[in-house]
């Protein structure tokens, strides 16, 4: 097969969700249909359920299957999918907004008696910044749900984005009957079931009496109104308005009864993008360019602390990755061979000869590689788009142990570049902070910083609302900057300036007293290459 021909037929996706909306079982439900798993029940979730107490066996398991689940490729119609999972708990959203950085497509679940709950808002948001195509699923139509109607309004309102449903649901909960497809101008019946598929049955005309013996009178009518006014409210449904991340398609289905999840996997591989054309420091990268790039998005650390070796995820993005080959590390200008490579197919993890762009390649890693890192065929420029975001919780570390101040520095380092959480340095008397997401990551740190690097430390709780990274045009007035708020200057992993803001009344007053600077909330802004480059 030509380049052009295996890029045609890959689509590359995250399925996004509030906790318990039916990720997980989504997941499993669309690996069945690509014979990728057998039986129900073999994905495992990788969620940590939210626990007051912390449970180390819980959080050790959560890292061993979400490698084993972080990327899961199949074959559905001649269609090579890979469907990348992301963690539910929002104390890994920054490993969420990471993944969402090397999909190419989106499916947002949505459950029907909650409606959108709040990680489904900072999730879109996420694919809003990068306008990532979304197609929403709104799952456990066998539930008594919110109106069809309000819900579809609460995802515009909330998700600032507007929505076109594809599919319409025939009453709900009890009574639940099935869904009208409105792409296809078909019924499906509803029937309780784990693992058969009915099939669809053709309706050409919305006014034909079989609908009525099918659902029933009142259904039916019901049915024709609701259709007649969705008709009239949406408008017709454009492939590149849902491309271009501005509409967002809206499917309804129970996942846990395997209903609707063929009608939104049928239509996905239709429309969702192949792999797209990516922005670098130097240009646009097209993946059809003969010459092979891609960028890590994700590292894993092995699970035997015995063995320093890590995964590193590499999101192919042009061209042809080839094992063996020798590839340029652009950050570090050195070339770097990869003997050991793999890929995930489903649970089995093989080596992988080659890959091409929208796969994913697990990369045996010693420590060359960071985060954001990208791969070359020697061309030298970035890819951008995987930036770090400001944490909420930020803690000093404070080293209980003197003799093992080196395993500290190196455990911390190695964790930073994993993406477990961020660590900015104080200038003033070289103050290490640490910055997450969620509170759960100072007790994962800590337990892996005694575990693995035995480094004891404790954390100090720290008064400081975001970390904002400072530039401005005029060096002068920014080195007046840093020299008046010396205290609050601290550096993050890759040297850059950060201001330690500890008030949002602060951060504005202090925004109004320095107009020449600009304070950005994500580590990411313009920049020349060279910048990008000092480590
Ligand atoms: P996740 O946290 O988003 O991965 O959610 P899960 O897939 O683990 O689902 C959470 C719970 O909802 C589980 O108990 C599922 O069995 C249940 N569930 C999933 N889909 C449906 C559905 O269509 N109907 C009903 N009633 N329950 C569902």
């Amino acid at each position: 097969m030509t380049l052009e021909q295996e890029i045609a037929k890959r689509r590359t996706f995250g399925i996004i969700s509030h906790p318990d909306a039916g990720k997980t079982t989504l997941t499993e439900k669309l690996l069945l249909f690509g014979g990728a798993i057998q039986k129900a029940g073999a994905v495992k979730s990788s969620k940590i359920k939210d626990h007051a107490r912390s449970d180390w066996m819980e959080i050790e398991k959560q890292r061993g299957i979400s490698v084993a689940t972080s990327v899961m490729g199949f074959n559905y119609n001649g269609i090579k999918i890979n469907l990348l999972d992301t963690p539910g708990h929002q104390d890994f959203a920054e490993d969420t907004y990471r993944t969402l950085t090397a999909v190419d497509s989106v499916i947002m679940v949505i459950d029907c008696v909650k409606g959108v709950e709040m990680q489904t808002e900072k999730l879109m948001e996420v694919c809003r910044m990068r306008s990532t195509p979304v197609i929403c699923f709104i799952n456990k139509l066998d539930r008594e749900g919110q109106d069809p109607f309000d819900l579809l309004d609460e995802i515009e309102e909330k998700l600032n984005i507007k929505v076109r449903p594809l599919s319409w649901p025939i009453s709900m909960g009890k009574t639940f009957k099935g869904v009208y497809s409105l792409y296809e101008k078909s019924l499906k019946l509803f029937t309780p079931s784990k693992t058969t598929v009915e099939e669809a049955i053709e309706i050409s005309d919305i006014n034909d009496p079989v609908i009525d013996q099918l659902v029933g009178e009142n259904n039916a009518k019901q049915l024709r109104a609701d259709v007649e006014l969705i008709e009239g409210v949406y408008p017709e449904f454009d492939v590149d308005d849902y491309l271009s991340g501005n509409v967002a398609p809206v499917f309804f289905g129970s996942a846990v009864n395997n209903f609707g999840v063929k009608e939104l996997l049928d239509t996905f591989i239709k429309i969702a993008p192949t792999p797209i054309p990516r922005e670098t420091t130097l240009r646009e990268v097209e993946p059809s360019e003969k010459k092979f790039s891609g960028f890590i998005f994700k590292i894993h650390a092995n699970m035997d602390p015995k063995h320093r070796n890590r995964i590193a995820f590499l999101r192919v993005c042009s061209g042809k990755f080839e094992r063996g080959s020798n590839y340029t590390h652009v950050r570090q200008d050195k070339n770097i061979r990869f003997s050991n490579a793999t890929a995930f197919m489903a649970q089995d993890r093989e080596t992988v000869e080659e890959a091409w762009p929208g796969d994913i390649v697990g990369l045996y890693d010693t420590g060359n590689l960071k985060i954001g890192d990208t791969l070359t065929d020697g061309e030298k420029f970035f890819y951008t788009g995987i930036p770090s975001f400001s944490p909420e919780i930020f803690k000093e570390v404070i080293n209980k142990d003197a003799m093992k101040t080196k395993q500290l520095e190196k455990g911390l380092i190695q964790l930073m570049e994993e993406g477990v959480a961020q660590l900015f340095t104080f200038e003033l008397g070289n103050r290490k902070v640490v910055g997450t997401v969620g509170a759960l990551q100072f007790e994962v740190i800590q337990f892996r910083l005694k575990n693995e690097y035995n480094a004891t430390v404790e954390f100090a709780p720290q008064n400081i609302f975001k970390a904002c990274w400072i530039s401005s045009k005029d060096q002068v007035k920014l080195q007046e900057f840093i020299d008046s708020k010396q205290r609050h200057i601290a550096r993050d992993k890759d040297g850059k300036l950060v201001f330690m803001a500890e008030s949002k009344a602060w951060l504005q007053m202090v925004q109004d007293n320095f107009p020449e600077i600009e304070f950005h909330f994500t580590s990411e802004f313009k920049e020349t290459p060279e910048a990008l480059n000092q480590n």
